[in-house]
């Protein structure tokens, strides 16, 4: 018999949970149950730098206030940095992995001039942000160390050109409408996100380092999370398949927007739940807010 699917829930601590989130945790959890499958949780924070222990905290009250039982122990990303290593030695030995030492305003700086200089816009990522030029690829290594050993902030960067030498075209395996209607076969373009960073000064891992070295320990066969990370996924198909991972299937569902029709963020003042439960909403109401149906 096939072992069961495994499905998490992985919020990030920078915030209290909002019906996004709960749109993400109700169907990871339902669609857990309906297959016969394992539920768990994963904060993710690994970014040191903006989680929050009390955020950590509303999640877990407002997961029980929802009713979502998820497996324990719950995996936390800043307990585990030495995965994150083990995989970021491995994409090193490979020669995949170089720093870099522009700031997110250099960067844009650095841009800015290409652009003015070719009169063509410089691409953007999928997330609108300007591609990282690749200026540091080659850096002379002892420089890159006397600059580390200095102290100087830095990130660590994803070889592009060179990780995709050593795969093939790839694809995702994307259930559109669930995972009892037909999949299809979505091709992966991590080349339109560029140097990604991997790891920094002040974080052991990227999302997109983190998440696929968690999903591939913990055992995810089913990953059920918001269309914003859509794109996202491009990259982990090739994390995945260059450092040996294993693949699972995808789920992205449709964002819950705002009136006026953008995604709901917590800088947009969209309502967390703990604030629609202090004004006398029952789960079942967030569960129908969600998009879902009552339990
Ligand atoms: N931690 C991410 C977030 O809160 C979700 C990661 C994922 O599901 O892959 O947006």
């Amino acid at each position: 018999m096939a072992a069961a699917p495994v499905f998490r829930f992985a919020p990030s601590p920078n915030g209290p949970l909002h019906l996004g989130h709960a749109r993400s945790a109700l169907l990871n959890h339902d669609m857990a149950r309906a297959m016969g499958g394992r539920f768990r949780l994963r904060i993710e924070d690994v970014d040191g730098t903006r989680a929050r222990a009390e955020h950590v905290a509303s999640i877990l009250a407002d997961l029980d206030w929802l009713g979502l039982a998820y497996e324990r122990p719950v995996r936390r990303q800043s307990e585990h940095s030495a995965d994150y290593r083990a995989q970021l030695d491995r994409l090193q030995a490979m020669g995949l992995v170089y720093p870099s030492f522009l700031s997110r305003t250099a960067i844009k700086a650095a841009v800015d001039r290409l652009e003015a200089a070719s009169g063509q816009p410089w691409p953007r990522d999928p997330d609108g942000a300007p591609v990282y030029p690749g200026t540091e690829r080659d850096l002379a290594p002892t420089v890159a160390t006397t600059r580390i050993a200095a102290g100087e902030p830095f990130s660590l960067r994803l070889d592009m050109v060179e990780a995709l030498k050593r795969v093939g075209p790839l694809t995702w395996t994307e259930y559109p409408d669930g995972f009892a209607a037909p999949p299809k076969t979505i091709a992966a373009d991590p080349a339109a996100w560029g140097d990604v960073i991997l790891a920094g000064k002040f974080t052991p891992a990227s999302y997109h380092l983190a998440v696929v070295t968690d999903d591939a320990i913990e055992g995810v066969t089913h990953v059920v999370r918001g269309h914003d990370l859509y794109p996202a996924t491009s990259v982990h198909r090739l994390l995945q398949t260059v450092l040996d991972l294993p693949e699972p299937v995808y789920h992205h569902h449709s964002l819950i927007l705002d009136t006026d029709g953008r995604k709901l963020s917590k800088s947009r003042g969209s309502r967390a739940l703990r604030a629609l439960a202090d004004d006398g909403l029952t789960p079942d109401d967030v569960r129908r807010l969600a998009g879902l149906g009552g339990s």
